[in-house]
């Protein structure tokens, strides 16, 4: 057993100071990642930082009629809030396609973009992974690697991220606000995740001892046209081996504005601004859907199991394409 001291933190600065003087330490918000990788010897921390009384537990408009998410609202709160379900529906249904009711009533706004991968390898402290003890080597480059990374990868790590908030938020542009010993600062979705490259222990662009405070949702919320594919190997409870977070705004059947976001595909939610530049003021045909899909796997490599996800993703993109635009039903 590992021993840890625990602390209850009651405001932010005695959180932020806390965690720097801490050698090892952690914040704990749900929990419902931490205490697992903890129980498995992964995650060691000296000392734990409850952050469950901070003021980061409500929703509220921001000036830019966006929304602002607390880093401390659930995953439930957040997916059932009227804003989100009439102004942001692809942020809920991504939401409530992930883990199970009773995950997502412990989960936090916070604690689920920096989840951890689930690489079976990084869980397995038996084994080597680059991840969780770096410059150890990847076990799953050569190995069992049928949940893993087609786009993005490194010789260092092929490992997914495993969130699937974090695509819905990534599509929709929302920005990550953190507070750390350097103040406040903001950080677009788009750079908040990180490709492996030689340091894959580093997931996120988070500073080692930065909080985060809230998410915000800019105006647009492409409530009318959106959809949240999830492709799995079962129906529930079960992450996603493709999934696709797509956003329209139309004009008849032309494409205005669009988003596409792919998770379960790389060590970060994968989204090619440029892609989608190209799609405006075409028309939403099958033609048009299959050539970004086609754009969007460009450079992808598959390490043996995974193989068949390059094919699965590109159809899921086409798909989720003509889901949201109500041109196939996505029952
Ligand atoms: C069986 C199971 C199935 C699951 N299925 C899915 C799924 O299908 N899709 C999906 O998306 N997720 C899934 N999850 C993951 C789940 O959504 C995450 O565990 C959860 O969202 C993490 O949030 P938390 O608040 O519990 O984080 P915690 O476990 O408390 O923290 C996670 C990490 O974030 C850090 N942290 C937390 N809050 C902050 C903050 N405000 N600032 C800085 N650091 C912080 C912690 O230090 C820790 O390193 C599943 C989990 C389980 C156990
Ligand atoms: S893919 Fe990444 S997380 Fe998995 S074993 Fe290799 S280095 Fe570790």
């Amino acid at each position: 057993m590992n021993s840890f001291t625990y602390a209850r933190a009651q405001d932010v600065q005695t959180a932020l100071q806390e965690k720097t003087t801490a050698l090892d330490g952690r914040f704990i918000a749900g929990g419902t990642n931490l205490t697992d990788l903890m129980k498995v010897n992964v995650e060691q921390p000296s000392h734990v930082i409850d952050i469950r009384r901070l003021p980061f537990n409500q929703i509220t408009e921001t000036e830019v009629v966006g929304l602002r998410l607390g880093a401390l609202v659930t995953n439930a709160e957040t997916a059932y809030n009227k804003q989100i379900e009439q102004r942001y529906p692809l942020l809920a249904k991504a939401i409530l396609a992930g883990a199970s009711a009773q995950l997502r009533n412990r989960a936090t706004n916070g604690g689920n973009p920096l989840q951890r991968t689930r690489c079976y390898y990084f869980y397995d402290t038996a084994t080597a992974c680059n991840k969780r003890e770096p410059g150890s080597g990847c076990s799953a480059i050569k190995g069992y690697n049928r949940i893993h990374a087609i786009l993005g990868t490194s010789e260092s790590c092929i490992a997914v991220h495993p969130s699937d908030m974090a695509v819905a938020l990534t599509a929709l542009d929302a920005t990550v606000n953190v507070n750390g010993p350097n103040g406040e600062r903001s950080i677009p979705f788009l750079d908040f995740h990180r490709l492996p490259g030689d340091t894959p222990h580093l997931d996120t662009n988070l500073g080692p001892d930065e909080i985060i405070t809230s998410i915000d949702l800019p105006a647009q919320g492409f409530a009318e046209y959106n959809t949240y594919l999830k492709l799995r190997d079962r129906a529930s409870y079960a992450f996603a081996l493709v999934s696709v977070a797509a956003a329209l705004e139309l004009e008849g059947t032309i494409i205005k504005e669009v988003r596409i976001a792919l998770g379960g595909v790389a060590h970060k939610p994968w989204r090619q601004p440029e892609v989608e530049a190209n799609l405006v003021g075409k028309e939403v045909n099958a033609e048009n859907l299959q050539n970004a899909a086609e754009a969007l796997l460009t450079g992808a490599k598959g390490y043996g199991h995974n193989n068949f996800k390059i094919e699965l993703a590109k159809r899921a993109i086409v798909r989720a394409l003509l889901q949201a635009a109500k041109m196939e039903d996505s029952k």
